[in-house]
């Protein structure tokens, strides 16, 4: 981070895919920047993940501005290829990311932004916040009132069966996490999968999918629905409400894995999950598939809505000049928490970022 001491152009916080695309598009505008992520790696966040893992993305879509994903184009790297990936993607552009730094706090004071970790603070005039959408487990609250025998954990804590005790698992949710972890599990254990998948792509995911089909969902979830567009105001809500289709697994693999659909959870009573029908199925294991909140507890209130959340209009905050967000869900376009979705917002964001006056003055400063 040599000379990154006193203001800073832009401090990006979080360098995953998001925060390390928005650092390219800076570094080609010969910025004064810095990226602060809490992980010990780039890419940790997707090494943290399930040990299955594959992305769902071909590898034509995978790649950072100025870098091709280096694989089969039509192919669906695992994670931890994706995430050794990034990790030579920050060292080929030289980004200066300061690991294990995790944010505690930002906020605005004059026309600079400070954020603090650790008794350490940054100050500048600019911030994009590229924390991720998928930072805190949304676990329902009942979920404490299991009986402490039955191994529960959240999808982002999960990585293999081996995880798992004995005796059936219950899958709570059958959004994309749930549907491929419910698939995994029925193989070693007899799986319940509780709730409604909200759609599914209508045709086999696959090489032939990435070369016809994964191109126009890419499309539409790009240029057509999002928040500019009719269509995509109408959209947007009820993806919010139900969750985005399956895109790798469709129902019918789950039934012929050989897990059994089962009503919604709805509570617990006496230790054991309680389903929508009434049902109190006798589980040794729940994996709650049920997604995650962003969370922004750690910024100023003050520059966030009545609800804590970003006050934005394409990752622009309307009304903290130098504040932007980038890779929330739906925060622009139905993909602007993928991959194509974060790269392309980057690029947008790299040109609303006001230029410095006077690039001496900044480097004075
Ligand atoms: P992250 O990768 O989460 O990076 C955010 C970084 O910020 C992290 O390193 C985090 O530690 C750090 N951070 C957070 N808070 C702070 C703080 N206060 N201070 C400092 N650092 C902080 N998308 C695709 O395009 N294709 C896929 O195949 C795909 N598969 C997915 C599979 C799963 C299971 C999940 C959950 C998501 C998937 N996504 C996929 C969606 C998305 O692309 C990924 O979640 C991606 O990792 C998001 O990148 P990001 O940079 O926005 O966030």
């Amino acid at each position: 981070t040599n000379d990154l001491t006193g203001t800073l152009d832009t401090m990006i916080i979080g360098g995953g895919q998001a925060g390390l695309a928005m650092g390219y598009y800076l570094g080609k505008q010969q910025r004064r920047f810095l990226i602060l992520d809490e992980n010990a790696r780039t890419g940790d966040a997707w090494r943290q993940r399930w040990d299955s893992l594959r992305v769902f993305t071909p590898a034509k879509y995978d790649g950072l501005p100025g870098a091709p994903f280096p694989a089969d184009p039509l192919s669906f790297p695992p994670k931890d290829v994706l995430a050794d990936y990034l990790e030579r993607y920050a060292e080929q552009f030289d980004l200066p990311v300061q690991h294990g730094t995790r944010v505690e706090r930002l906020w605005r004071e004059g026309d600079r932004y400070i954020a603090a970790s650790n008794g350490h603070r940054w100050e500048a005039r600019n911030v994009v916040v590229a924390t991720g959408a998928e930072r805190s487990p949304r676990i329902p609250e009942f979920a404490s009132l299991l009986d402490p025998s039955i191994v529960q954990l959240h999808s982002s804590a999960y990585r293999n069966p081996g995880q798992l005790k004995d005796g059936p698992v219950l899958v709570v949710g059958i959004g994309n996490s749930g549907a491929e972890i419910g698939i995994e599990v029925s193989r070693t254990h007899p799986t319940l999968v509780a709730g409604k998948a909200g759609g599914e792509l209508p045709v086999k995911h696959g090489r032939a999918a990435a070369r016809f089909v994964l191109p126009l969902v890419r499309f539409a979830g790009l240029h057509v629905l999002n928040v500019a567009t009719p269509i995509g105001r109408k959209a947007i809500p009820g993806l919010r409400a139900h969750g985005a289709p399956l895109i790798r697994t469709k129902t019918k693999d789950l039934a012929a894995a050989g897990a059994r659909f089962v009503p919604r959870v709805t509570g617990v009573d006496n230790g054991r999950p309680v389903l929508a029908d009434g049902n109190r199925p006798d589980v040794a294991n729940v994996i709650w598939c049920t997604g995650f909140h962003a969370e922004f507890s750690w910024m100023d209130p003050a520059l966030l809505d009545d609800g804590g959340m970003p006050r934005q209009y394409r990752g622009v905050a309307l009304d903290s000049p130098g504040l932007f967000f980038l890779g929330q869900d739906f925060m622009y376009a139905v993909a602007s928490a993928t991959l194509p979705g974060e790269c392309r917002d980057a690029r947008y964001l790299a040109r609303k970022i006001p230029v410095p006056v006077s690039r001496e003055a900044a480097a004075s400063a």
